[in-house]
Parts: structure tokens; sequence; C-alpha cells
């Protein structure tokens, strides 16, 4: 079992480069910002609960993040391996995963980071919030917001990876096609490490 975390800030392409990584890796691709915004879209509990924090460009509580990614690793029993795209994102998300996973016999594999400067960053989720319809992509504070969001409480997860020997930065700007290309290189070169038990 191969697990991934795709990890980089908002807008460095996490979601699109799952898109091609799930199919290549078989793997079951997790992105806790999807499953809040189907969860607001539903207008489940969890959704009404989350939604004024996500529309502010804050972080959700742990807890409640934590709980929803357990629910969704145990809808996949026969999972093969998980592309994690968004989660964790602060040091008490890393170590419930690494906690969880173990409890499961397996581990984060790698953390793989699409690298990108801030600047090409918020030009890019203004030219998405065109599109997106995402209220956290429109306006311009609320994206800053977010970038103070993972420089305070994401950001330490480099060094978190880092002292596991787990991280592997790459450079998220180019071709979607040779993005692709650089995260495979980190991919095939890894070992399963696990399977569950
Ligand atoms: P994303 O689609 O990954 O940019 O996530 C959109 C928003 O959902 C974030 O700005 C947060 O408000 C919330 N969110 C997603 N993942 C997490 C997480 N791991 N921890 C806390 N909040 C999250």
């Amino acid at each position: 079992m191969i697990n991934i975390v795709l990890f980089g800030k908002p807008g460095a392409g996490k979601g699109t480069q799952a898109e091609f990584l799930k199919e290549k890796y078989n793997l079951v691709h997790l992105s806790t910002g999807d499953i809040f915004r189907a969860n607001m879209k539903a207008g489940t509990e969890l959704g009404n609960m989350a939604k004024a924090i996500i529309e502010r460009g804050d972080l959700v509580p742990d807890e409640i993040t934590t709980n929803m990614l357990i629910d969704a690793v145990n809808e996949n029993p026969d999972a093969k391996g998980f592309l994690f795209d968004g989660y964790p994102r602060t040091n008490g998300q890393a170590e419930a995963l690494d906690a969880f996973l173990e409890s499961k016999g397996t581990e984060v594999t790698a953390t793989i980071a699409l690298e990108a400067d801030d600047n090409i960053l918020v030009a890019r989720l203004l030219e998405r919030g065109k599109t997106s319809g995402r209220p956290d992509d429109q306006d311009e504070s609320k994206i800053r917001n977010r970038y103070q969001e993972y420089n305070e409480k994401t950001a330490p997860l480099i060094d978190y990876y880092t002292n596991q020997n787990k991280f592997y930065p790459v450079n998220g700007i180019g071709e979607i096609a040779d993005i692709t290309e650089r995260l495979s290189a980190v991919i095939d070169q890894l070992e399963p490490k696990q399977v569950w038990k």
C-alpha cells in the first residue's frame, strides 16, 4: 500500500495533479476541501458547521476535520492506497494521521510538495474564482488569510515530514503534464512500505 500526502499552498495544483495520479497509481483520492464542499452543498450538519469558517479562509478545527478524514478512509476498505489532498494541514492533524494509519498497520509513504511562488498562486486562485463558484477564491483578502493560515499552521509540517525522511519537494510551475511527470518520478522510486494488517 502506498499513501501519499500531496502537499502545497492553496492554488499549487494539488487537486489537478491528484486527478492524474489517482488513475496512474490506483489510489483513492481524498480531498478534505472537496468533502467539506460536498457537505456544504448537501446542507449536512458538518457542512453547516464548517461553512462560515471555510468562507473566511480559516482552518476548520482539527477534531472535526480528522474525524471526517478517518470516516472517509474507513469507507474505502479495499483501497490499494490513498492520496491525501489538503490533509494534514496542522501538526495535530499530522500526528492524528500517523496514529490512525499505524492502527491500520500502514503509514504515510511520502509527502510530496508542489512548490510555487505566492504571487503566482494568488493570481491563479483569483482566476479560478471566476469559474469555481468558491467564495474563498473570489476575494484577495480571504485568499491572503488562507496563506496566513498556511504559513502559521501548515508550513511546520515540512519539518515534521523532513524529520521522518518523507518530504519530497517538486517544482510546481510548468505544464500540467510535466508536473505529473515530476511527481511520478518521486512515486516510482518509493517502495510500498506496508500492507493492511
Ligand atoms: P481546499 O479545497 O483544500 O483549499 O480547502 C478549502 C477549505 O476547507 C480550507 O481553506 C479550510 O477552510 C477547509 N479545509 C480543508 N482541508 C482542511 C484541513 N485539513 N484542516 C482544516 N481545514 C481544512
